[in-house]
């Protein structure tokens, strides 16, 4: 039987992605050829990929609206420097919540002045920085709509006229927002996306080309948006095992509906981490994010037994970052309600053992 996955990613797909992708590395539209064999520029891949771009718009409801989309490498880590280096002129304004944060502080300090608008550093990232105000001289605001490691996000995003770019790794397609507030949208695919491998971005044209440095091409959002993804060769199994994950989450009802399901299994956790007195949340309450659940035992000598029950019932995945220690449950779209019950049911257990 299938594990109850809450890894923090790469972490669980639909079982239906699993099937599809599977086969078609065996034999790909029944071409009787693999999905990993034919040319990225055959006519069959290039459907898929333009089906994928289609479908990131669709979603995001950002159809017409100016933006363009892109399957890159690199991981979201390479997007920490590519945003400075299409972006940044002289200065730039950073709200730092996490390690993530953090590390695209650092890449982008490489290319021009940083303003960091506030940090929850000094607390371990347990809470999102609320009251700070962002420069109006900047070339662009930059926030990480969920923090993955410490498991916090942001419930809501500051007023800001100028540019904002989001790094929305964890978080994207789980929840419904205003996505046109963001001028540009970077994700590493293997949360609620697809599998490790291609990168998405998600950027308004117009705020490209006012730098006034020299970009290399693969840096270069304007040469991979006129060569359509195509500059070097993308990744293809991780761009088409994303477009099967975009159709699915289509046909369950796009992201109106998976924001429901989230919102449910995320209460029905954090609900019994508040109940049980041999657990408690490592993160400011109002900030807890709905995708990676933090907490922790109140007694470290429970350690073991939790950790034996949770392997008996198929639990897989839930040990905390190294950096902060605990357990970290993540509830990316495709882990079902019922897994989490088999993880409530399991701390359940444990107290009335005792
Ligand atoms: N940003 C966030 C919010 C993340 O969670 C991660 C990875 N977990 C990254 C950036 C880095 O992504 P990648 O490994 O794709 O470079």
């Amino acid at each position: 039987m299938k594990k109850h996955n809450f890894s923090a990613g790469p972490c669980i797909l639909p079982d239906e992605v699993l099937k599809k992708a599977s086969e078609a590395v065996l034999n790909f539209n029944g071409d009787n050829l693999s999905l990993i064999e034919i040319s990225h520029r055959s006519p069959s891949f290039v459907a898929v990929i333009e089906t994928a771009k289609q479908l990131v718009l669709e979603l995001l409801n950002l159809e017409g609206k100016g933006y363009k989309v892109l399957f890159l490498q690199g991981g979201a880590s390479m997007q920490f420097l590519m945003t400075a280096y299409n972006l940044l002129n002289k200065k730039a304004a950073y709200l730092n919540t996490g390690t993530w944060a953090d590390k695209a502080i650092k890449e982008a300090k490489l290319f021009g002045e940083l303003h960091e608008v506030a940090s929850s550093k000094e607390a371990n990232f347990n809470y999102i920085p609320k009251d700070f105000e962002i420069p109006e001289d900047v070339d662009y605001f930059h926030c990480t709509s969920n923090n993955t490691i410490f498991g916090t996000q942001m419930m809501t995003f500051p007023k800001f006229n100028g540019v904002t770019v989001c790094d929305m790794s964890s978080d994207i397609f789980s929840r419904q927002l205003d996505f046109s507030q963001f001028d540009l949208i970077y994700a590493g695919a293997q949360k609620n996306m697809g599998p490790a491998g291609t990168t998405l971005v998600v950027v308004k044209e117009a705020i490209l080309g006012k730098v006034d440095r020299v970009i290399p091409s693969m840096m270069n959002y304007k040469v991979h948006i006129e060569k359509e993804s195509m500059f070097n060769t993308p990744s293809v199994f991780a761009v088409y095992v994303s477009m099967l994950n975009l159709q699915w989450l289509k046909k369950l009802g796009g992201i109106a509906f998976i924001e429901k399901v989230n919102k449910k299994k995320a209460a029905l956790l954090y609900n019994e981490i508040d109940r049980n007195p041999l657990f408690k949340g490592l993160v400011a309450k109002e900030d807890r994010s709905t995708m990676n659940a933090t907490f922790t035992l109140t007694d470290p000598d429970l350690q073991r037994d939790f950790d034996t029950r949770c392997a008996a019932a198929g639990i897989s995945g839930i040990n905390g970052h190294r950096s902060v220690g605990g357990y970290r449950a993540s509830m990316y779209n495709a882990l079902p309600l019922h897994s989490v019950q088999v993880l409530v049911d399991v701390m359940k257990d444990l107290e009335l053992s005792k």
